[in-house]
């Protein structure tokens, strides 16, 4: 039996309370010594009759924690009286960031208890909860490497995070109105409101109709209520664009169908935006136009007391940034850029030092992987080459690999503009520093004119790293499994090897030896990606009939329009070919009339899926082709059936229902015929399409029907926020 040793604990032990629960259970138990932070680990010297005890007791670590490994070490010396938390060491950095946290019910509970010393104070907060990622600068996790350095604790704050037996011993972002920071109001130009309680006035604002700007924990949100939110998509310009909604768990259980999964997900301490179907699909028209609605609970103290305070029980609560563009973080910005969207500002002196935009996720998957969520740490072992990956240009985000481990930061944004990239720049560089990354390797998309492939080129030259270019769709497999596999990827477009734009593809192998083995059926994309703007043109680029000229026609296409989008089909001229499942559905949605012109990421298919919800389901005849070695499937033939249906007057939402179940069908059939042909057991899935239910389902349904295995990383997302993680993979799996 041991009674004294050093315990070295690995894994997520930062910033989760550890020390303080370390504390607590040498005292349970009797036993003196130390416990010392070293960024990913926890060094602990141990003396006690009752060590085994400690020992197991320690092991099982706090809620926020994660342990990979509990090591133990002979310890000498004599054995100290007491038992003491000591100053954090600099020790491995190979690991973890910690995410933030959702106020949690102790700490709400201490906000809304009269009398309390955290009455009314909108950043209480504990070791259990509150910002992290978004504070700070360096790690260890302590007060002096995050924002609230600016904040002296007072001498309340300070007994409290010096007793041992305190829920906020030894928590980093402790706080109270005395000490802490403060919320200001402002009128949208930049006038200060004197308000006793600003949390009050702007729900009295909101509540009036005002749009007001409140800065959060990661970034700038713009809110305002249903009634006021025809007129904030008409400031913002994006009339048609669904936006998501904070409400109280009773209005969101009210509005939208929620599984227990989804609940779980809601009430989660990550307390991502939810996308939940609506009980009606008609209601709440003005703030989503979908089937669908992202819901999201409070979660700070400032969003609970705001709630507490507004006759609404639901906001609209939009990130504040151009799509695409980073979220605003300082009030000088949001000064400049917000005044003729908002009316006012609420906003606080708590220094936003990365910003983190709200993580979505929909049935069980990741749309975006953001506050809470990431910084995400996976164990892997990829050798021992550091390796970073720097994402795709759509949804774009970092990977970096080192000793094990590889973290991926927070979505950072579309990369076609420079201060998209000067974010993922910012990111690249914080998230390497913190975790000491010296790059060996740099792995970036196939595209050559992207942004961040010249940025990778750029840290390679500086690092002296080697360089690696990775095909988008490949990237998606190998961010779903290194196991050998047939993977589907199936998403808008990525660069190919033959230089045509992918994007419905079909693998076969192993990381990183994946030979594509099947896809969509090639077809002509008019005028590049106009077409993707107008998906009309689309339809006509994969159907040049006279029908589908006649109905262009008689939407309003002029004589002189119609005869230049021909001229670009017949010749070829300014026209791109792509084997993209998102343009195809596009195209499905333009004949359908469905809609016309994208205004925003993924409209036509989403509104597409929306249609086909209350459809009924036909199997059509489906046509595969050859192209060299790959089965190819005919999307010519798929919406040359639907336009002949909808010519007959068929139902507009049986026809989207029966297109999208054909072509998940389609895509199906050729994963299987290549796992047959190969003898392999499993098919992989990926890529944003897949988001898609019905398409999703009918995939895995017909694979699993034929005795394969389906494979899709639910700690990921499915769209394109997994490539950096997916070129890391495969940077890693290269020498083997
Ligand atoms: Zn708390
Ligand atoms: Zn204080």
């Amino acid at each position: 039996m041991r009674t004294r040793g050093t315990i070295i604990i690995r894994g997520i032990v930062q910033g989760v309370g550890f020390r303080p629960f370390v504390y607590a259970q040498a005292r349970k138990f009797g036993i003196t010594g130390t416990v010392k932070n070293l960024g990913s680990e926890v060094e602990i010297h141990a003396f006690g009759d009752h060590f085994e005890e400690f020992l197991a007791a320690v092991s099982r670590g706090t809620p926020l924690s994660r342990i990979d490994s509990v090591d133990i070490q002979d310890l000498r010396g004599n054995p100290p009286d007491t038992f003491t938390i000591l100053e954090s060491g600099s020790g491995s950095r190979s690991g973890f960031i910690p995410a933030d946290v959702a106020t949690c019910d102790d700490c709400i509970a201490d906000i809304f208890t009269p009398g309390s010393r955290y009455e009314g104070y909108w950043a209480t907060s504990c070791v259990n909860c509150g910002p992290r990622y978004s504070i700070i600068t360096a790690i260890p996790y302590d007060r002096e490497r995050t924002s609230m350095t600016a904040f002296p604790i007072c001498s309340a704050c300070e007994s409290e995070y010096t007793d041992p037996s305190c829920r906020r011993h030894h928590a980093q972002t402790i706080a109270c109105a005395g000490c802490g920071p403060h919320l200001a109001l402002f009128k949208a130009e930049g006038t200060p409101i004197m308000a006793v309680d600003p949390i009050k006035e702007a729900a009295a604002l909101l509540d009036g109709g005002s749009i007001v700007a409140i800065r959060g924990i990661g970034g700038f949100h713009i809110a305002c209520t249903e009634e006021a939110a025809g007129e904030l998509k008409r400031r913002l310009g994006r009339t048609e664009q669904p936006l998501a909604v904070m409400a109280t768990a009773e209005e969101v259980e009210r509005i939208a169908v929620v599984s227990d999964e989804e609940r779980r997900a809601l009430h989660s301490r990550e307390r991502p935006i939810v996308v939940l179907a609506k009980k009606d699909p008609a209601s709440l028209p003005t703030i989503s136009g979908l089937h669908t609605i992202g819901c999201m609970l409070p979660y700070t103290g400032l969003h609970h007391l705001l709630f507490a305070h507004l006759a609404h029980p639901l906001l609209v609560m939009t990130s504040a940034n151009l799509p695409g563009y980073p979220m605003i973080t300082d009030l000088e910005t949001a000064l400049g850029r917000l005044s003729g969207e908002v009316d006012y500002i609420l906003t606080h002196d708590r220094r936003i030092v990365n910003r983190c935009d709200d993580s979505v996720v929909r049935g069980g998957y990741i749309i975006r992987l953001s506050r809470g969520l990431a910084p995400k740490r996976a164990a892997i072992d990829l050798g021992d080459r550091c390796i970073l990956g720097v994402g795709p240009e759509l949804n774009a985000n970092v990977s970096v690999y080192r000793n094990g481990f590889c973290i991926t930061s927070p979505h950072v944004g579309n990369v076609r503009n420079p201060q998209t990239l000067a974010y993922l720049e910012e990111t690249a560089e914080r998230i390497g520093g913190i975790i000491g990354a010296r790059y060996d390797l740099i792995v970036h998309d196939l595209h050559p004119q992207f942004l961040s492939t010249r940025y990778a080129r750029e840290v390679a030259e500086v690092a002296g790293a080697e360089l690696l270019a990775v095909q988008h769709h490949r990237a998606h497999i190998a961010a779903a499994t290194r196991e050998e596999c047939v993977g589907i990827a199936i998403d808008g477009v990525g660069y190919g090897d033959d230089g045509t734009i992918w994007g419905g593809e079909v693998f076969a192998g192993r990381v990183p030896h994946l030979d594509r083995v099947a896809h969509l059926e090639v077809v002509p994309m008019p005028g590049g990606d106009l077409a993707t703007r107008f998906p009309e043109r689309m339809l006509y680029g994969i159907l040049p009939t006279s029908g589908v000229r006649d109905l262009l026609s008689s939407r309003g296409w002029s004589e002189m329009e119609l005869a230049v989008l021909t001229r670009q089909v017949e010749r070829g001229l300014n026209v791109a070919a792509t084997s993209s499942t998102g343009r195809v559905l596009d195209a499905a949605s333009a004949l359908l009339g469905i809609c016309r012109e994208r205004t925003y990421d993924g409209e036509p298919a989403m509104k597409l899926e929306s249609t086909a919800c209350a459809g009924k389901v036909t199997a059509w005849e489906i046509e595969f082709l050859r192209d060299g070695g790959c089965e190819v499937l005919s999307t010519r033939s798929l919406l040359a059936e639907a336009y002949r249906r909808s010519a007959a007057g068929a139902q507009v939402n049986d026809i989207a229902a029966s297109f999208q179940y054909n072509l998940a069908r389609g895509v199906a059939v050729m994963a299987i015929h290549a796992a047959e042909e190969r003898g392999i057991p499993r098919v992989a899935l990926s890529g944003g399409v897949a988001y898609n239910r019905a398409i999703r389902e009918t995939i895995a349904g017909e694979v699993q029907a034929a005795g394969l295995e389906v494979v899709m990383n639910q700690e990921y997302p499915l769209g394109d926020g997994c490539i950096s993680f997916g070129q890391v993979v495969y940077g890693g799996s290269e020498e083997e």
